[in-house]
């Protein structure tokens, strides 16, 4: 009944409800009753429905607020997983039982692995560190000569502390000056209304790499910026579109240095790519690497096997001569604006940090705008072949096993993130908040609200026993799983009721706390 349906989301979507819920069979240990509850597709990976990403972006920014001009060193300590944590780590659990199987049946995996990086990922962002199977990667060690130097900037002496320096005014009143730093990427060819003006000489290549490492340069920046400024630079910062489609960067950065400082850490951060050159395409059309069990890819006329990933790295490693695939700096545009705690400066740059947070990166394409479709189509073209990974199977085309190769890979059909239309380049996260931020991971932030309803509702907010509720998928098919259409309706009545209690005890107290308006406390 696709109409029902239809309706039932438009509702919902009026209510601010989840259309896209995840449901879940939770056992209650308690009373050994199972249930089926629908977990807000927003609390899970990536909001991927309107409401949600609408009731995330303002968890965005009541999170940015709170950490940009904090007077007192935030205490970072370790919770006890919550339940939302723990129905994570238990679906991961079951997305890698899946892959594991998958893969020991010689089936395709991306997808699954790609599942649980985005898993790992919201884990991480849930306040839990580490990765949850305990295991770190190997690191390779990389020969002194490959490593990143440390550009040539002042040095402070580094103090333990990650608030800012404060001024006292003559009349004694105490400042707190933060941040607000935009840093772009460079001039690819001259551009007119987001459209290069002469596309055939417009550097689509440089402009994929760029947007493929953007978000190490990132890090760098960031290193830089500690260094430079003497103590622990805490920030938030928001990946966006530019209108000629490369990513750019907006940070909140809390405490103040200079502008030209600033300035000067920029033009001096940099990130090279010490991968295997991809320039000279060595296998390309037909002729491409053909796959044998128990050796990997061979080169098709010669049997001869291709260089691993590892030892491609090992080979670039003792080659005197080697260049780094890529260089990858800022542009020389850097807007540098001091901002006071408490302004209404202030919120307009929060605002504005999550302002595209529920857009993807080629949402800003206009549909009748042909010149900026086919600049989009130009630039995913530059990146269909371009490595996005180590184990991207464009290395197959530069003559160099993927990492982890597997039979069936072939360049140009990588599933990588980076490579689909909507990413344009950038898989990386779209928000960016370093650990010591505030004193709370995005999870406590709902958590806050949540208590905040509850004792507007009369209730209090007893922590749950943390072993009280076992989670389990629900199997495809399963004939306890109510229609779509009716679970929103359900959630629907359950928020409408919420609504008018909320408004009987508003209308009791006379309270007009404005952030008990529909919208904020969902
Ligand atoms: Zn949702
Ligand atoms: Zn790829």
């Amino acid at each position: 009944m696709p109409l029902a349906r239809d309706v039932a989301e438009e509702v919902a979507k009026q209510y601010g409800v989840c259309i896209q819920p995840i449901p879940l069979k939770r056992l209650d240990t308690h009373t050994g009753v199972w249930e089926i509850v629908d977990v807000p597709c927003g609390a899970t990976l990536e909001a991927k429905c309107p409401p949600c990403a609408k009731r995330n972006r303002h968890l965005r920014m009541a999170q940015c607020r709170e950490g940009w001009h904090l007077d007192q060193e935030p205490a970072i300590t370790p919770d006890e997983p919550n339940e939302e944590q723990r129905w994570l780590v238990e679906f991961r659990a079951d997305v890698q039982a899946q892959r594991d199987a998958a893969d020991q049946a010689g089936q395709d995996t991306t997808d699954l692995d790609e599942l649980i990086v985005g898993l790992d990922e919201e884990i991480n962002a849930a306040g839990m560190r580490g990765n949850v199977l305990g295991r770190t990667l190997p690191k390779r060690n990389r020969s002194t000569r490959r490593r990143q130097d440390a550009p040539e900037l002042p040095k402070r002496k580094m103090i333990n502390s990650t608030l800012g320096r404060t001024f006292t005014s003559s009349d004694g009143k105490v400042y707190r000056p933060s941040l607000f730093v935009t840093l772009t990427l460079p001039s690819y060819g001259k551009v007119k209304d987001g459209v290069p003006v002469e596309p055939d000489t417009y550097d689509y290549a440089r402009a994929a790499r760029d947007a493929l490492h953007f978000s190490k340069l990132v890090d760098r920046f960031v290193q830089n910026l500690r260094r430079v400024a003497g103590y622990d630079v805490q920030y938030f910062a928001a990946v966006e579109p530019q209108k000629r489609l490369a990513p750019h960067l907006h940070m909140a950065i809390r405490g103040t240095l200079p502008r030209a400082e600033i300035k000067q850490i920029a033009a001096a951060t940099y990130h090279q790519v010490w991968w295997p050159a991809a320039d000279k395409v060595v296998f390309g059309g037909n002729h491409l690497p053909v796959w044998e069990d128990g050796t990997g890819y061979l080169d098709p006329s010669t049997g001869e096997v291709l260089p691993t990933w590892d030892q491609a790295l090992d080979q670039l490693d003792v080659d005197e001569t080697a260049e780094p695939l890529h260089v990858i700096r800022f542009g020389v545009q850097v807007d540098v604006q001091g901002v006071l705690a408490g302004t209404p400066d202030a919120d307009q740059c929060v605002r504005y940090l999550s302002k595209y947070l529920t857009k993807s990166l080629s949402d800003s394409l206009d549909p009748d705008h042909q010149a900026r479709r086919d600049h989009a189509a130009r630039l995913a073209e530059a990146l269909r072949y371009e490595p996005c990974s180590p184990a991207c199977s464009n290395w197959l085309r530069y003559g160099v096993q993927p990492k982890g190769a597997k039979p069936g890979m072939a360049p140009g059909q990588c599933r990588g993130k980076a490579h689909k239309p909507e990413h344009l380049g950038y898989a990386g996260r779209r928000v960016l908040v370093s650990r010591k931020w505030s004193n709370k991971t995005l999870a406590e932030h709902k958590q806050d609200r949540r208590t905040w309803v509850l004792e507007a509702l009369g209730q209090t907010d007893q922590p749950t026993d943390p072993h009280r509720y076992v989670w389990k998928p629900v199997p495809a098919g399963d004939a306890n799983l109510a229609p779509l259409a009716l679970r929103l309706l359900r959630s629907v009545a359950e928020r409408q009721r919420w609504r008018a209690h909320m408004a009987r005890l508003q209308a009791e107290a006379g309270d007009q706390d404005p952030s008990a308006s529909e919208g904020r406390a969902a």
